[in-house]
């Protein structure tokens, strides 16, 4: 039988891919591209040049950054969007983000000089920081435009350095005094389709080239301070300090324990920052900053375990005399994916021919934030090795170009479709 579906291009795809990766290159195969430095600004550039120049959408940015691309439909009707997030976590990959949105692009391309006519205007969206980046507030574009931000707590924020957010959202093209026109509802966005790579070793080990995702596991993150007492590291006896270091330490592994004492299917603790004060040779740690992080397929198991680390801090803050305090920065609950939205993408994977794989994500998307008010789903491609977050971030191109073709096919067939309520 004839193949009647639009098709992609991945020589263009290919040639974009290796445009991008160079903006913010190591030098090793990676990329240096964390929210708010001059190759997050570059790429923003980039993006918007290709989105208008090269695809012809009507390009905007919103308000909290976020860059958007739209071509009309024939209908007032809401946007079938796709997209991801084009930052990068310090030193990471070329594919975690932006591949999600050369993707995007590329179906809306395809459609368009296949001269799909859509009833629904189709959109590209790349959202503004969703890795964890200096300011402390990740999938901050998702998260605003599904009203999980606020104006009042975004113009508050600074980095590390004392820089705000503000001045950060200035420099890329929004602007937070009008964080409530960001907000986007489902009279807004009819459907949200974002692909990423998977980020585990999942479905290379089962040697499938997609995977459906069923849901996103919940993340919970914790900043805790431990406050000792610094002194000399020679004259103090043992009896009389009040390490923080050791006190934070036996928080890291008092968490790998609850963790493994909870044997649940897919939860996992971390502590992933760890600093001291102030971190000479010769004087015992006055201070420690520790960044714990909780995943999990059900929000019971990560309250849980919190709990349970809680218990063991305050024990350890007696136990070394040092004062202890928690701060709790994230609590996304685990999010289920339209299941209309899987359903179509299973159709178009039988029709194709392409073996896929139904699984839960935990890693955070974007996608998380847009389930919160639209029909949302993600599509997975395999990751090399399992490695993300590093320069051997790897997937291979017939893997995305399988996803793309899916993707488009899912797109023609939401189409036709008005409601995607039950
Ligand atoms: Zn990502």
């Amino acid at each position: 039988m004839p193949n009647l579906l639009p098709t992609c291009d991945m020589l263009h795809f290919m040639d974009r891919f290796d445009r991008i990766s160079k903006i913010g290159s190591t030098g090793d195969g990676g990329v240096h591209r964390p929210f708010g430095s001059t190759a997050d600004l570059e790429l923003r550039d980039l993006l918007q040049h290709i989105a208008r120049e090269e695809i012809g959408l009507e390009v905007h940015v919103d308000p909290i950054a976020n860059i958007w691309g739209i071509r009309l439909g024939s209908e007032n009707l809401p946007a079938i969007v796709l997209g991801s997030h084009h930052d990068s976590v310090p030193h990471g990959g070329r594919f975690d983000g932006p591949l999600g949105i050369l993707v995007a692009l590329e179906v809306i391309q395809t459609l368009k000089e296949y001269g799909f006519h859509h009833r629904h205007p189709l959109a590209f969206v790349s959202f503004t920081a969703e890795e964890p980046n200096p300011f402390d507030v990740s999938t901050m574009g998702s998260r605003t435009i599904a009203g999980r931000l606020t104006k009042e707590h975004l113009l508050q924020v600074t980095d590390w350095d004392g820089r705000s957010l503000q001045d950060a959202i200035t420099a890329a093209g929004g602007d937070l005094t009008h964080i409530p026109l960001a907000r986007k509802s489902k009279s807004d966005i009819f459907a949200f389709l974002e692909l990423h790579i998977e980020q585990g070793r999942r479905l290379e080990l089962a040697k499938v080239p997609i995977g459906i995702v069923t849901g996103i596991c919940g993340i919970y993150r914790e900043h805790i301070t431990v406050v000792g007492e610094a002194n000399h590291a020679g004259t103090t006896m043992l009896r009389d300090r009040h390490d923080a270091l050791l006190a934070g330490a036996q928080i890291a592994l008092a968490l790998e324990e609850l963790v493994k004492a909870a044997q649940t299917d897919g939860l996992v603790g971390t502590v992933g920052r760890f600093t001291i004060t102030p971190n000479a040779a010769n004087i015992i740690p006055g201070a420690c900053d520790l960044m714990v992080e909780i995943r999990g397929a059900t929000s019971d198991a990560i309250h849980r375990t919190a709990q349970s680390l809680a218990k063991a801090t305050t024990a350890i803050a007696k136990q070394r005399g040092v004062v202890i305090t928690h701060d709790v920065l994230l609590d996304q609950t685990p999010q289920p994916l339209a299941p209309e939205l899987i359903e179509l993408m299973k159709q178009a994977a039988h029709t194709q021919t392409i073996p896929f794989q139904s699984l839960f994500s935990m890693a955070g998307h974007d996608a998380t934030h847009m389930a919160s008010f639209t029909h949302a789903a993600m599509l997975f491609v395999p990751s090399i090795g399992g490695k993300s977050h590093c320069k051997d971030e790897f997937t291979e191109m017939r893997d995305v170009e399988l996803a793309i073709n899916l993707l488009i096919q899912t797109v023609m067939k939401l189409d036709l479709l008005s409601s995607l309520d039950i």
